[in-house]
């Protein structure tokens, strides 16, 4: 990390995107170039509709997206397989050899935005975390539970207890990585865990909390799953996020939906924050007089649990006298998407 106080700017090594919604067809060609301005590598969910769920699948979107990055631009999508109960082996192992496939990801069924082919009984997916635990590749979790009669702001808690703890004593050699993780309780666990368990966080859950979105008139835009939970939660994450602490690193959730969708009688969830993802890190980990660990939270806690090599290249930002206005929204074929308005002052921003 090169620093130069007088024109405040930050040049880091090139950041990577541990969680990221590309979506598919228009809404995939709008929103790419918000993040290979600043990403080099993200590892893509494959919540698409239908999911992405076999090796055909996985081989026929990496083309999709590739086919979408400008020719002299390097951005390599890190692929995943939507974890199901007919999830087949073989599947796995292909997309591990070919190097295509980094992770497997694994909804509980019902928790979010097209997960209703997710796993309805943890027990009848214990083979594919066998195979997972002696390839050494990470099992991403949306970790939280779905019963109908665990309070929302209650699950991803209730997940730890029920569901993560119990998994990670059985396949102590699994590695996980706890996705979007919102309270302390997620934080405290993973602190206290030996090994084989990080967390991603979002820029999101670090500037909103749930009054960001319920008071004064319900905003659909900081809608996401996980909610945003209490303040408390937030200056937890915030502490954590800052800390530099190897076991947690950016995952930015950005989450694209059509305005129509999005602003409806019954909204979709998720936060397209990928335009503004960097400036509203630095100033995120700035407010806290902890710039010093911005890379460490967006460019190499990531690729050291993942075993992949830290980038080469690097990004600058900087630090402008006034606040920055982003864009608002990103304009589609088939209607707009909002942009993450952070309701915070952010002074960085790309060169
Ligand atoms: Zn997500």
């Amino acid at each position: 990390m090169i620093e130069n106080s007088s024109v405040h700017k930050l040049q880091i090594i090139k950041p990577d995107d541990w969680h990221l919604h590309l979506r598919s067809g228009e809404t995939l060609k709008a929103v790419l170039p918000s993040t290979i301005k600043w990403a080099n590598r993200a590892i893509i969910m494959p919540n698409l509709d239908p999911p992405i769920v076999n090796i055909d699948d996985v081989k026929n979107y990496f083309q999709e997206i590739k086919r979408n990055i400008p020719s002299g631009v390097n951005f390599d999508p890190l692929m995943t397989l939507y974890l199901t109960e007919t999830t087949k082996i073989k599947d796995i192992l292909e997309g591990y050899k070919s190097g295509i496939v980094k992770a497997i990801k694994y909804y509980p069924s019902g928790a979010t935005t097209n997960s209703a082919k997710g796993v309805k009984n943890i027990k009848n997916v214990y083979k594919v975390f066998d195979v997972l635990s002696k390839i050494g590749m990470p099992l991403l979790i949306h970790g939280e539970v779905t019963s109908e009669n665990i309070d929302i702001f209650d699950r991803e808690k209730v997940f730890i207890e029920q569901i993560l703890d119990p998994l990670r004593n059985k396949f102590p050699d699994l590695k996980i990585v706890f996705e979007h993780i919102t309270t302390t309780d997620a934080i405290d666990y993973i602190l206290n865990s030996e090994k084989n368990l990080a967390a991603t966080i979002t820029p999101h859950h670090l500037i909103i909390n749930r009054n960001s979105m319920l008071v004064g008139g319900i905003k659909p835009d900081f809608y996401c799953l996980p909610l945003a939970k209490r303040e408390k939660h937030r200056l937890a994450l915030v502490k954590i996020a800052t800390s530099g602490s190897e076991k947690f690193f950016l995952g930015t959730d950005s989450a694209p939906h059509l305005e129509q969708n999005k602003i409806s009688e019954c909204g979709c969830a998720g936060i397209f924050n990928a335009l503004n993802a960097i400036p509203c890190l630095a100033q995120v980990f700035d407010n806290e007089n902890l710039l010093n660990n911005l890379e460490k939270f967006v460019s190499l806690n990531g690729p050291k649990f993942y075993d992949l090599p830290v980038n080469k290249s690097k990004i600058n930002i900087v630090k402008y006298n006034k606040s920055q206005n982003f864009l608002k929204f990103i304009n589609t074929s088939e209607g707009r998407i909002r942009v993450f308005n952070p309701n915070l002052k952010i002074y960085w921003n790309y060169t």
